[in-house]
């Protein structure tokens, strides 16, 4: 028996790269079953396994799935109540993003740090196209890169064309398994050739179950970073929709509105239209900044959810 990294999942193969860094196709024996939720897919990316080689074909079996530190699902878009992992056991996630063009906008970043501090993933922000910014847009990064490290997020400016910050974030990324995100033409692609010359990404593969192109799933893979760690890029990683959550419970991912709501009067406050809310009260005295409580607004009445599927990010 070996130990092994998912680092391809294909849906009913997997590569895992054994103790020797070898690299074995593997299939599953038996059934997987995660507590909770119904899965399309056993295994993703980021799972350490126990596997078997068959002596008689050559090719591994997996035979046990190590507990999970954390992972990253895809509810389906079908409302069904189907889940697809995409990645396990992330230690970080850059979201990358541009005041640029297409410029992010808050209720995006917002969105993907709620999921992002419900699957207990830290989430650097990186600030991309830097070499494009104005006086006011740099003076517009520095007040968001206030904001949010003001709660506890880390944030970065860089440029992947003039190569502005990339050294500090190669530094980030080494020895780690890293999830990249962000709208499409933020600069993904570009930032990650940058960083990694070698790897020239190409698109993700897709495969369509079905012709009508209802059903289409993304296979995520982990790229080897050359001083050491993975990075697992995103197209596939559309949707780091938010999980399901309570009406309460949402809050709890906005930190600094978490820092307060014990003090809310009613214990199930919304902090919406409630008497005595202790979040509204702080963004009254300005420590909760209006934005953020827009994006939770926005998550709450989830009116936006329409606006967000159309979404490409
Ligand atoms: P992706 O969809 O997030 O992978 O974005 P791409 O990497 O394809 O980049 C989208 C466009 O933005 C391309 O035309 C890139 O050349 C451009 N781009 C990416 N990063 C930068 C940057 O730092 N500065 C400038 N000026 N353009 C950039
Ligand atoms: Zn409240």
């Amino acid at each position: 028996m070996k130990q092994g990294l998912v680092i391809k999942s294909t849906g009913s193969w997997y590569q895992v790269k054994g103790p020797d860094h070898q690299v074995l196709d593997c299939k599953i024996r038996g059934k997987f079953r995660l507590k909770g939720i119904t899965t399309t897919n056993p295994l993703a990316v980021g799972d350490h396994v126990d596997y078997d080689i068959d002596p008689k074909t050559g090719q591994g079996v997996i035979t046990h799935i190590h507990e999970r530190r954390n992972y990253i699902i895809r509810k389906s878009i079908n409302l069904s109540k189907q889940a697809h992992i995409l990645a396990a056991n992330v230690d970080e996630a850059f979201l990358i993003i541009t005041l640029a063009s297409p410029k992010t906008f808050p209720a995006f970043i917002d969105r993907f740090l709620v999921s992002a501090q419900a699957y207990r993933i830290p989430v650097t922000l990186i600030f991309n196209k830097t070499d494009l910014y104005t006086d006011d847009l740099l003076s517009e990064m520095h007040q968001l890169m206030a904001l949010y490290n003001g709660i506890g997020y880390r944030c970065h400016a860089v440029s992947a064309k003039t190569g502005q910050g990339i050294s500090t974030l190669k530094g980030w990324l080494t020895n780690k398994v890293s999830v990249i995100s962000g709208h499409s033409g933020v600069g993904k692609s570009t930032l990650i050739n940058t960083l990694e010359p070698h790897l020239q990404l190409k698109t993700l593969e897709i495969s369509s179950y079905h012709e009508s192109g209802k059903h289409t799933t993304t296979f995520p893979e982990m790229h080897p970073l050359t001083d050491g760690g993975y990075i697992i890029d995103t197209p596939g990683i559309k949707g780091f929709g938010v999980v399901d959550m309570d009406k309460t419970e949402i809050a709890h991912y906005f930190p600094e509105m978490f820092a307060v709501l014990q003090n809310c009067r009613f214990y199930n406050c919304t902090h919406h239209h409630e008497p005595g809310c202790a979040v509204k009260e702080a963004l009254e005295l300005g420590h909760i900044s209006p934005s953020r409580y827009r994006s939770y607004l926005g998550l709450l009445t989830n009116d936006d959810d329409e606006k967000y599927r159309q979404l490409d990010y």
